[in-house]
């Protein structure tokens, strides 16, 4: 697919929205901070849970051949030897001999140091996995790593997921959960971490079918962005070059987002043949061959990796869903977010702080809570409220005035369109659940009436 990428919204933007508003924090801020390490907030992590939720019911719950799976982070030591991330994964390092800066080779055309002009040692391989050590005692022996992958996790529960769901062939195991790298390059703000959570499917096949699922996964999976919201001129499918393929992988894509600092991965889709299979197979001395019924012939299953990235999917919906618009004399910021990705999905807001009003939303609060993340706001004049809600993505305000206790209606204002209706209270849960499945917001009559407070409110 080639298409061209919308001018990308810029980076400092999206981090200081972020900062200001609760989503995204530095990690040990108080401390001077811990390079390339974040803590989601209060509303980060309500954004960064949805997104691993849609996925989960995506690839798990709406589908019959894909069970899920949660492995530990730490895990025998030759799984990693097996695997080839011991040997293999690792990046080309230079250092500068002055100022002892490090760089990977093939990303630093210079051939002195870019901040002080030193001369670079030879290339030399850096191993970006995490060591430490199990047990009371410091020594080799007792040495394990983070994953830097969930992947393998799943390659060595594939008999135990096979004999206790009896799945055939062909079937996946889905699995999210942190990784850690340790990273050379970090930056771009969450898009390269240390430590960063990860969705991936193995995607186990006959062999011979295995070009036909690959193909399907990347349709599959693109789409899933896009039926989030992803505009599709932000989005690209890239087929690596032979030179860039793993020496296992037969096949791999990127599925790429135009990100402020350019295209770059989101997620990749590689087919891995029978490689990690056979590999835990011999390493561990297990039977891990699948019966084919209608053969009648053990084989290894081929598998199609789709891997996404958790962070890198938070920053590219951020990203997309920001919006400057001009309205009247401002700009309104909004975070055009789907609805089910949004951290707050409706705010109840009163028109004043007075009584008996704020009885009554407080009463519409608690009964909306118990279906959806929905926010109180009373402080602030309502125009302001409405602001602070579109900048941090919020699909419907709520909001209470004086006639509503009259004829228990209350307004519903959409984000995106600042359109408002008037319902019911007691259709209210009904109306937002049609609005947040995503219905286009009809503007009904506000039945001639310009309410008393929210005239010019939009
Ligand atoms: P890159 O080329 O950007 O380093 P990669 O090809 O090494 O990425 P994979 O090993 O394919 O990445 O990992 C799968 C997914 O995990 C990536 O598409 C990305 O979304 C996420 N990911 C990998 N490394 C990081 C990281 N350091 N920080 C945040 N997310 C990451």
């Amino acid at each position: 697919m080639t298409n061209k990428a919308p001018t990308p919204v810029d980076m400092g933007k999206i981090v200081s929205l972020c900062q200001r508003r609760g989503f995204i924090f530095q990690s040990s801020e108080i401390y001077g901070g811990l390079s390339s390490c974040w803590d989601y907030g209060p509303l980060g992590v309500e954004l960064k849970q949805n997104i691993k939720e849609a996925w989960w019911r995506a690839v798990v719950h709406q589908r019959d051949d894909i069970v899920g799976l949660d492995t530990s982070i730490l895990m025998h030591p030759t799984i990693w030897k097996a695997s080839g991330h011991l040997e293999g994964f690792s990046d080309p390092l230079i250092e500068c001999k002055n100022c002892h800066l490090r760089y990977r080779s093939d990303e630093v055309k210079e051939v002195q140091c870019p901040s002080c002009g030193g001369e670079f040692t030879e290339p030399r391989l850096f191993n970006l996995m995490f060591k430490t050590f199990m047990g009371p005692i410091e020594e080799e022996a007792n040495t394990v790593h983070l994953r830097p992958e969930t992947a393998q996790g799943i390659f060595v529960n594939f008999q135990n997921v096979l004999n206790t769901t009896r799945k055939r062939l062909p079937f996946g195991i889905a699995q999210t959960g942190k990784a850690f790298r340790n990273e050379i390059t970090t930056g771009n703000f969450i898009f390269r971490s240390r430590e960063f959570e990860q969705m991936e499917i193995e995607f186990f096949v006959k062999p011979g079918t295995d070009e036909e699922w690959f193909k399907y996964w990347l349709e599959e999976r693109l789409n899933w962005y896009i039926r989030l919201g992803i505009k599709k001129e932000n989005l690209r499918l890239r087929q690596h070059t032979n030179k860039e393929l793993a020496h296992y992988a037969r096949a791999c894509s990127d599925v790429e987002f135009s990100f402020p600092m350019g295209w770059a991965e989101l997620e990749g889709i590689a087919n891995r043949g029978n490689f990690d299979l056979t590999q835990h197979a011999s390493s561990s001395g297990k039977d891990l061959s699948y019966f084919d019924e209608e053969t009648k012939e053990h084989i290894i299953p081929y598998v199609i990796e789709p891997s996404a990235g958790v962070d890198r999917s938070v920053l590219a919906f951020l990203c997309d869903a920001h919006t400057e618009e001009s309205d009247r004399e401002e700009t309104r910021v909004l975070l055009r977010l789907h609805p089910s990705l949004a951290p707050i999905k409706a705010a109840v807001l009163p028109l004043s702080r007075r009584e008996p009003l704020v009885k009554m939303a407080k009463e519409i609060h608690t009964d909306l809570r118990q279906s959806w993340m929905v926010q109180y706001d009373d402080a602030q004049s309502i125009g302001r409220r409405y602001r602070r809600q579109d900048e941090i993505g919020t699909p419907l305000c709520v909001t209470i005035d004086f006639q509503s206790l009259e004829d228990k209606q209350v307004t519903i204002r959409d984000r995106d369109s600042m359109n408002q209706i008037r319902v019911p209270i007691a259709e209210l849960k009904s109306t937002l659940e049609t609005k947040l499945a995503g219905e286009p917001f009809l503007v009904l009559p506000l039945g001639g009436k310009v309410l008393k407070g929210l005239e010019n409110k939009r």
